[in-house]
């Protein structure tokens, strides 16, 4: 079997302007970063703002194990299927981050014969979007520190500074550091802390700002520090706003890459799921929308996370409206949720998957509560036994929802057919009625709440008591309207990493409370979540190599 990277590698890729051509964008409207990336120009936006909107299709998954689920693969397969049905779809993904890429879980342009290229450029350096969030959010840092140093005149607390400084890398010393040591002229001494570049708010208002005018707003309301009086103090406070959005001016336009079978794909944005929203950017999903027929996008982590945040921050915020969602489930990942050790995936075991399916089913009832037809797809491994497909199938279908076999990671768009044809029949035939699951006027706790209860399956929620006080103080801030992201694990519907399948009888704990005013939602934080990953003792980096010839080999 050839890696990722050897099948991406052996791909004869397309000018990109021939790509763009394909789905009707002229060469003029494109901004080139070589022969085979390039943006889409602020014109082009002007030209097609006023078209109807094609169908929008999510793509989300169960809860995430170690075996494997392929969201983005099952998307990236899903456009290429719906391409070689001639229909005039767009893939809409989010960017890969470095810290990943040189850890441990390899790049995010999909596998196998389901994959955007160039590879190593969108694994690696990309059109710079994630160079340019960095910059930005350091100069904020930047300008925080010396405005500090130059006499303080908004009387910020040094104590209760909350923007933090940030790096595309996993390199966990960070997380804690100390900055301004020296003399006088060195700055004032005070702890600080760096997250990783997806986990900025800036990556998040990059994703959800409507344009340039919106994201400038957004980077305004950013929330930096506390004063002496516990004030809230902004970015706009700092005259930072301006300088930050020069910055991102380029970052805003969404890119566009080609998948092995040259389809179009629309990579862009990439914010964390867990103490952002997880999905690609607004800008490109609303362009998609314009340009093709059907657009394909995916969120995060599992449907509990990703799809949730996808429907009830992002949808609610950008009024997009989805019309279907594909519900990605692997035979192993079942068996795992089951209790089958990770070793022995590959041997057939009904009773096991019968144990584990109830995860898909919890994930079906969740996605069925926001009246938007779910069509389940069983991303097929070679190691897959007949009988335990039909288990799958027939389990789907009783439960009233379409389902597919996609082996679209061995064969590409051919293996995704028979899900490009359910996934158009529902298109065709059943209406979504899509409403988020709570609405703004509930208060903060009670949206937690409805969350915790409705998508988890939890008893209650029990508040510690600093997020209490967070929480009232937010909502005295009057950001109660907003809506709330929760920070979880993503391996359980629980807070509990460690409770598989479809737990019961459980408490949501949550932690702490903290508002991203600029992104427009409130983050509950359900435990210790890591903002800033490290390597493991033998990072992927250790294998990343750049051959004789000059390409890059180990990337996975
Ligand atoms: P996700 O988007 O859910 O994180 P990806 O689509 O990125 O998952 O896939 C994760 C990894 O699993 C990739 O390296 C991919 O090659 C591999 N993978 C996905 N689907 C299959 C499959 N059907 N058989 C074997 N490997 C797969
Ligand atoms: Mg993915």
């Amino acid at each position: 079997m050839k890696t990722d990277i050897q099948i991406a590698q052996e791909a004869e890729m397309l000018h990109i302007k021939e790509v763009a051509a394909s789905i009707g964008i002229e060469e003029d409207d494109l901004e080139f970063y070589g022969k085979y990336k390039a943006k889409l120009s602020e014109e082009l936006w002007d030209k097609i703002k006023d078209k109807e909107d094609g169908k929008l299709v999510l793509v989300t998954a169960i809860n995430p194990t170690p075996a494997g689920e392929g969201k983005t693969t099952t998307t990236v397969g899903l456009g290429q299927a719906m391409a070689k049905l001639d229909k005039k779809a767009l893939i809409a993904l989010r960017e890969p981050s470095l810290g990943p890429c040189f850890g441990i879980k390899g790049g995010a342009a999909g596998g196998g014969y389901a994959q955007v290229v160039p590879m190593e450029d969108l694994n690696l350096h990309f059109t710079g979007d994630f160079h340019a969030i960095t910059s930005a959010n350091n100069l904020l840092a930047a300008m925080l520190d010396n405005h500090i140093q130059q006499g303080n005149a908004l009387r910020i607390d040094p104590r209760q500074v909350v923007w933090k400084r940030c790096l595309d890398m996993n390199d966990r010393v960070l997380r804690n550091i100390v900055v301004g040591l020296g003399n006088k002229m060195d700055g004032m001494v005070r702890e600080d802390h760096f997250v990783i570049t997806v986990a900025s708010e800036i990556m998040a208002i990059l994703c959800l700002a409507d344009d340039l005018a919106d994201l400038k707003r957004r980077l305004g309301r950013i929330i930096v520090a506390y004063n002496f009086d516990g004030d809230p103090v902004t970015a706009e406070d700092l005259q930072a706003t301006g300088a930050m959005t020069a910055l991102l001016k380029d970052a805003i336009k969404p890119n566009i890459i080609q998948t092995l079978e040259h389809t179009p794909a629309l990579v862009h944005g990439g914010p964390f799921a867990n103490i952002a929203h997880g999905c690609n950017s607004v800008r490109a999903t609303k362009m998609a929308l314009k340009i093709s027929d059907i657009t394909i996008t995916e969120a995060g982590f599992g449907a509990d996370l990703g799809a949730e945040k996808f429907l009830d921050i992002k949808c609610r915020k950008a009024g997009l409206k989805p019309d279907a969602v594909v519900l990605v489930a692997t035979v192993r990942a079942l068996k795992y949720n089951g209790g089958v050790a990770k070793s022995d995936l590959g041997e057939e075991n009904l009773e096991a998957l019968a144990k584990g399916i109830v995860n898909l089913e919890k994930h079906i009832e969740n996605i069925q509560k926001y009246d938007v037809p779910v069509i389940v797809t069983l991303n097929s491994f070679v190691t897959d036994t007949d009988a335990e497909n039909e288990y799958i199938r027939r389990f789907c279908e009783e439960r009233g929802c379409e389902f597919a076999l996609s082996e679209v990671w061995e064969k590409g768009g051919e293996g995704g057919i028979e899900l490009a044809k359910k996934v158009l029949d529902t298109l065709e035939n059943k209406e979504s009625h899509f409403h988020p699951l709570y609405e703004d006027e509930l208060t903060l706790k009670e949206k937690i709440e409805k969350i915790s209860k409705e998508i988890y399956g939890a008893r209650g929620v029990v508040y510690e008591p600093a997020a209490e006080k967070q929480l009232a103080k937010i909502e005295a801030m009057g950001f109660g309207s907003f809506p709330v992201c929760m920070a979880k694990n993503q391996y359980s519907l629980s807070d509990d990493a460690k409770k598989l399948g479809r737990p019961e009888d459980f408490d949501i704990h949550i932690r702490e409370v903290y508002v991203s005013a600029g992104a427009g939602f409130v983050v509950a934080l359900t435990g210790a979540v890591m903002t800033m990953p490290g390597l493991p003792k033998a990072p992927a980096a250790n294998n990343i190599d750049v051959a004789e010839d000059g390409k890059i080999i180990g990337l996975f």
